[in-house]
């Protein structure tokens, strides 16, 4: 079978709710698309809020039930191990699906999706074995004669409701799915509308892997129906959400209202601040990767370019040029570089805020224009910032492959123009001095700081945002202390 057999093969158009295929109760259906031709290639249930309730019920009675709730450790990690090898062995189709619906090139399917989810779940199955609380001594004195023993414990929050984008459709479910389980949690997913197929077929897979019924639920609609019945449902104990920060304020202040659990990954701003010890090679190449990985459809994407005085007009001709000879194309074609935006909304927005640059005087010299074909391209563009002061493709997270680019020549005063943002997700500087590359560390207000890399991640590292870009962390233990409650036990003898 070619890639695309195989990823027609592995499309799924009911959602799973208590280990049961389903269509929406009303029939309603929506449709789903191949960004790189248009063309509708599923439809799949339309999730009404009766639909989330049965979703959030299946999810409650599986979270209650003996074989969840007594389920040993080793067990629970024993089938999360399963589902990442059931991932690798169905890595080509899971690959082939993505890049269908969601239009990244296919290695990088390989690579991110599905190599990543099966790290990520394989790291998260271990974390089920050690989450463990502390014991110790306090000072309590009364009554006169008892003693008391203390401890912590540690227990599952409840019914997870996540709710994630279409930028990596399968990694994004995975980071939330995967710590959740091996904490002993259920969990209610709702992907984006754009991108539901992976996480359809993800659940299949769960079920294979000895997931139980119900403990994993998948249901399909938009935001402002399916997502936020599920935000307001009181059966749900923790929202999970990764999106734009405009929803996210929205859901923060809806489970403020009902105190639920809330953890928010939102939008960035990232800078990328090359100082001038770096060579232009290296920076050119860093630049570029930071700002067009997964074609700028990245949180952290590195879209302000700071670069010293010295270096900056050979670093953005090497970044516009690298952004020039790009080649478009679809995620299947051998020879593309970058593939199409996920949607055509989602391009015209690109295109939109592209069009803010000149008459704001900044300067296109790379791409500014969309690409050629009925899909949803857009060419990579590079904006130089010649009118000294902050555009909006300096403020406003874009989304796209979509850089702009400054000169500085202080440093102090160039870590201030980085921190002054609205967002404070990533940041990367590009030095061998180690002395300068600690300051910046210590002054930028960023959840993750690379040094000379950009947009890498790992299970181990902790991943989240200062400021707007959200509040809580996934990955490492952050992510065992967000999908548990403590509880302190205090024992009279
Ligand atoms: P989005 O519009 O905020 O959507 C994210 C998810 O929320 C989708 O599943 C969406 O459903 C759902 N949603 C929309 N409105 C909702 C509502 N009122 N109640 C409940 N759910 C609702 O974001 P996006 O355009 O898909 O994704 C891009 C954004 O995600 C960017 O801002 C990016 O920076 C951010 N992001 C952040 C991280 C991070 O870890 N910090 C990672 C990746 C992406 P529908 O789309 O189906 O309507
Ligand atoms: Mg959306």
């Amino acid at each position: 079978m070619t890639p695309i057999e195989q990823a027609r093969a592995a499309i799924r158009q009911q959602m799973l709710i208590g280990g049961e295929w389903r269509k929406a109760q009303d029939d309603a259906t929506f449709d789903v698309f191949d960004p790189a031709t248009g063309n509708v290639i599923a439809q799949v249930p339309a999730a009404s809020a009766a639909d989330v309730d049965a979703a959030v019920g299946a999810a409650r009675e599986a979270l209650q039930s003996a074989e969840w709730r007594h389920m040993l450790p080793a067990a629970r990690e024993r089938i999360l191990l399963r589902l990442a090898d059931l991932v690798e062995a169905h890595g080509e189709e899971l690959a082939a699906l993505e890049t269908l619906n969601q239009g990244k090139l296919l290695p990088w399917s390989q690579a991110i999706e599905v190599g990543g989810s099966a790290q990520w779940l394989r790291y998260m199955a271990g974390w089920a074995t050690k989450i463990e609380g502390t014991t110790f001594d306090t000072s309590i004195a009364f009554p006169p004669g008892v003693r008391y023993r203390t401890y912590t414990q540690r227990v599952p929050v409840g019914v997870v409701g996540a709710i994630v984008p279409w930028n990596f459709p399968l990694a994004m479910a995975v980071w939330k799915i995967a710590p959740a389980l091996a904490c002993g949690c259920t969990v209610v997913l709702k992907p984006a509308e754009e991108t539901p197929l992976t996480a359809l077929r993800l659940a299949e897979l769960a079920l294979e892997a000895g997931v139980p019924r119900g403990v994993l639920n998948v249901i399909t609609g938009d935001g402002e129906t399916t997502g936020a019945a599920l935000v307001r449902h009181p059966g749900v104990d923790k929202i999970a959400f990764t999106g734009s920060t405009e929803v996210g304020r929205l859901i923060g202040a809806q489970c403020g209202q009902d105190i639920r659990r809330v953890a928010l990954e939102l939008g960035g701003k990232s800078p990328v601040i090359v100082l001038d010890d770096m060579d232009v090679e290296a920076a050119v190449m860093g630049a570029a990767g930071a700002i067009f990985f997964n074609h700028g459809q990245v949180c952290t994407a590195g879209s302000r370019l700071y670069v010293a005085k010295p270096l900056y007009e050979k670093v953005v001709a090497g970044v516009a040029a690298a952004a020039e000879g790009t080649v478009l194309g679809g995620g299947f074609d051998a020879n593309a570089q970058m593939g199409p935006m996920v949607s055509a909304r989602h391009r015209d927005r690109v295109m939109q805020l592209i069009d803010t640059a000149g008459p704001e005087g900044g300067e296109v010299v790379a791409g500014g224009k969309r690409g050629e074909g009925s899909g949803y391209f857009v060419r990579p563009t590079v904006v130089a910032n010649t009118a000294n002061k902050p555009l909006t493709l300096v403020r406003e997270e874009v989304f796209g492959p979509v850089l702009v680019a400054m000169p500085f020549s202080d440093i102090n005063d160039v870590l201030r123009q980085a921190n002054d943002s609205r967002y404070g997700l990533g940041a990367s500087v590009w030095t061998h001095r180690l002395d300068r590359a600690q300051h910046a560390i210590d002054q930028l207000e960023a959840g993750t700081v690379w040094v000379n890399t950009h947009n890498m991640v790992d299970p181990a590292m902790p991943f989240g945002g200062f400021k707007a870009s959200g509040i809580g962390r996934e990955h490492g233990r952050s992510a065992i202390d967000g999908y548990t409650e403590l509880k302190s036990v205090c024992i009279a003898y």
